[in-house]
Formats: C-alpha cells, structure tokens, sequence
C-alpha cells in the first residue's frame, strides 16, 4: 500500500486515545493518518476492560453485543480481612461493561476510517522530524520500510512509554514509585461469579497499595487481575498467584485463556502537554486515574479535545505551543483538577495500614467509597480517622492540612 507523504495531522498510536482522536480530526475535515508499530488493533490488550457508560457516553458510543459483553451495576469491596461491602450502581446511574476490547477498539479504528482517516499498521515511529523549533513529521520504519511523512500537527497517542513527548522535550519522567506494575489472567470455568458485579479485593498482603480484580466476562470468564505499586521486589504475577492459590475453591476448574501484563502510570499528568507542532494525549501524558488505573476513558476524551483545539489552530495556521495551550488548559479544566484530587486520595490510602483500612471499611457508606474515585468524600474519611486513636489521627491531620 502506498501512502501520501503530506498529512494535516499525522497520529502516532492506535489506542484509545489515537483512535477516538483520528475520528474527531476526520470528521472537521483534516486529512489525518495513524500510525501504529502493531499489526493488529487491540491486541495484546493490556487492560481488565472496565469501562463506565460515562466515558462510553462521551465517546459518543452505543453499547453493541461485539463489544460491550457484561452489564456492570455494581460493585463487591472486599476488605483485607474479607468484609465485604456491596454497592449497587444502578441507583446512582455509574454503571457500565467490561467490553471485550480488541472487538471495541477495532470498532473506534473503523469509525475513524468511516470518517476519512487512513491507518498505517507494523509501522514503527522512530523520529520526530524538526525545523528548526518546529515539529514537521515523523521518520517511520514500516514494514522494513525507512520513511518520511510530513504533517502541520503531530499527535503523541503512544502510551506509556512515549518516545515521541520526550523527544519533542517535554519532561515525561515516570519514577517506579508512582507507576503501578499490573498482571492479568482472563480465566475461564470460575465458579460461584457474579456476571454483573466487579469485585476488587483489598489489603496490604493482598496487594500493596492497589487491589485484585474479578471482572466478569460471561457467567463464568472473568479477567482476573492485579496492580501493585512498581517499586517492590515482589512481582505482581507472584501476588496474583498467591492470591488465587488461597482462593482455590473459586478457581478449583477454572484455567487461564489469556495472560497479559503492563504498567499503569497511576500519577500527575506530565506538566507540558504541548510542544511546536505537537499535543499529547492519553497514558502518554499520564491522564489516568490515579486511584483506579482506568485511563481508556479520559484518553478518548483528551483525543476529542485535542482535534478540536488542533483543527481551529490549522486552520489560523499557527502551530505554536502558544496556540496549542489551550488544549492544556482546557484539559486542566475539564479533567485535570479532578485528577489532582484524586491523586491526593491515592497517596491517604497507600499510607493506611489493613486495620484502619478495617475501620473505614466498617464505617464509612458504601457509596462514599466509590465517590473517592472522583476525588470525592476524603475529607468525610480523614473526620472518621481523627477519631481513629493517636496514629490514625495524626495521618488524617496531615492530610486535612494539604486539602
Ligand atoms: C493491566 C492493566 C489493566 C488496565 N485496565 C483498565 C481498565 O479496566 N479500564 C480502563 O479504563 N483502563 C485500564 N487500563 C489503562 C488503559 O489500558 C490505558 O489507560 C489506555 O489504553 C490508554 O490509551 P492510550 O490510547 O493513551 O494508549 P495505549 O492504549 O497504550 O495505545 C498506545 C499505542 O501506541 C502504539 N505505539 C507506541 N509507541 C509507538 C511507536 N513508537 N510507533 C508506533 N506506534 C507506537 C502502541 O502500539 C499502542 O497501540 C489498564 C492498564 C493495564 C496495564
């Protein structure tokens, strides 16, 4: 396939992100390509594949059979000495799928092509092309193929361990201690599993500082899977199995259909999101939720936000990272000033030891713990804790005092 040399906008990765981007440049008119080192959209995945109607909404989906495979309304919080605290969503309307997404995100490429973007597949991105401050292009190896391909705006969508943003100079440091380490077995025969509920157990043993998932995929396949904190010596798959060693009744016929692994940026997004001629979206800014790990969502929506500041700034013919701030200031805004929130509920939690987690858990309402992954609800929490005994207290001071 031979492809043009001159785009408007040239996208380097197909996720989420680099998608639901491609599709909102297309639709404006701007002639867009994307650009992946994958030979196939979706895969590996590396993702439990929980997404909540909100975002689906944003991203202007409908749910269909392909993709959107378990309705999910409500949640089972497992406490480290195995308290349980169910909540139903569907009273609050926060439901949502876990989707199957290599079919889902097959579909968000499809939908950008319906709109007039073209895809580059096995393509790897080497290079950004300079003149002088300016970002131009991209060199490209495409299929043992060394290429040049020009654009007035590059977009970095390449994921965590984006070369183009620090390329471009942007400062995308990322120290151990505030990536989580994540492992996953999508497993198949677990039985008893609650085809509607997500369960997220909890604890220090379990899993320092994160938790381990069950999100169901069917009656009986769910992803079954672990974050850690990235710094331990202690691997996350050796968490994972130690977990599902103690749980062996669960697991007694069950069998792993798919392995999967990765790292989750759960910190600040990177202080610059823009350079000349260049944005950045998605994990490779670093916009994920620091309390959960999902970031397919807010990559979607930073990608859609994207094309609308870059397609105007096009257009005026000023490709500046003067003109293209106001996509990051938008996105601070819109997106930004939550996350900071909730990055400071991350950093009260992984200070918890399991008994006071055992507190919490026994006195604070069920619905107040999901609105912590919003940024809501922790001054509620610190109150509880200033009553907690000396220790407790203590930490709930220090961080009623940064609030
Ligand atoms: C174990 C695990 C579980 C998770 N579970 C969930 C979940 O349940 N729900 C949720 O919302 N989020 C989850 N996440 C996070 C979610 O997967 C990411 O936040 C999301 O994929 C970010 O989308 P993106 O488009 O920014 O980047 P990615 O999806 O990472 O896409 C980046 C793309 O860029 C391509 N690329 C990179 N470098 C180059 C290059 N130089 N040249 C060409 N192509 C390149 C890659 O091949 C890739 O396709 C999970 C993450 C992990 C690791």
């Amino acid at each position: 396939m031979n492809y043009d040399k001159e785009w408007d906008v040239i996208i380097v990765g197909a996720g989420p992100g680099g998608n639901k981007c491609a599709e909102a440049f297309a639709k404006r008119g701007m002639k867009t390509i994307v650009i992946d080192r994958k030979q196939e959209i979706g895969t590996p995945k590396r993702c439990g594949e929980g997404l909540s109607m909100r975002w689906i909404k944003i991203a202007e989906q409908e749910p269909c059979p392909r993709w959107a495979l378990q309705e999910i309304h409500g949640a089972i919080l497992i406490s480290p000495t195995g308290k349980k605290i169910e909540i139903d969503t569907r009273k609050t309307g926060q439901t949502g799928y876990i989707i199957e997404r290599k079919m889902w995100e097959k579909e968000l490429a499809a939908n950008a092509i319906r709109a007039g973007a073209k895809y580059m597949l096995k393509a790897l991105v080497t290079e950004l092309i300079k003149k002088e401050d300016q970002i131009v292009g991209v060199k490209v190896n495409h299929e043992s193929q060394d290429l040049k391909l020009h654009a007035k705006l590059v977009i970095a969508a390449d994921g965590i361990d984006s070369l183009i943003a620090r390329q471009a100079g942007l400062n995308t440091q990322l120290p151990l201690t505030e990536c989580d380490s994540g492992y996953q077995y999508e497993m198949a025969g677990i039985k008893p599993l609650d085809p509607h509920k997500m369960e997220l157990y909890f604890g220090n043993e379990v899993s320092p500082r994160g938790y381990v998932w069950i999100f169901p995929k069917s009656e009986d396949t769910a992803n079954v899977g672990i974050g850690i904190r990235g710094d331990l010596d202690k691997t996350a798959k050796e968490y994972l199995d130690e977990w599902i060693e103690k749980n062996t009744e669960r697991f007694e016929k069950a069998s792993i259909i798919e392995i999967n692994s990765g790292v989750i940026p759960v910190t600040a997004p990177i202080p610059e999101k823009v350079a000349n001629g260049l944005m950045v979206i998605g994990d490779a800014a670093r916009m994920v939720n620091p309390i959960h790990g999902g970031g397919i969502g807010s990559a979607m929506e930073a990608g859609m936000l994207a094309a609308e500041v870059g397609t105007n700034a096009i257009k005026e013919n000023d490709l500046s990272a003067n003109r293209l701030k106001e996509y990051q200031e938008r996105w601070e805004e819109l997106r930004g000033k939550e996350f900071k929130k909730i990055l400071k509920v991350r950093q009260f939690f992984e200070k918890l030891d399991d008994e006071q987690m055992e507190i919490i858990a026994d006195s604070v309402e069920p619905q107040t713990l999901l609105d912590l992954g919003h940024g809501k609800g922790l001054k509620k929490i610190l109150a509880i804790m200033t009553q907690m005994g000396p220790a407790s207290a203590k930490l709930a001071m220090s961080f009623l005092k940064k609030l």
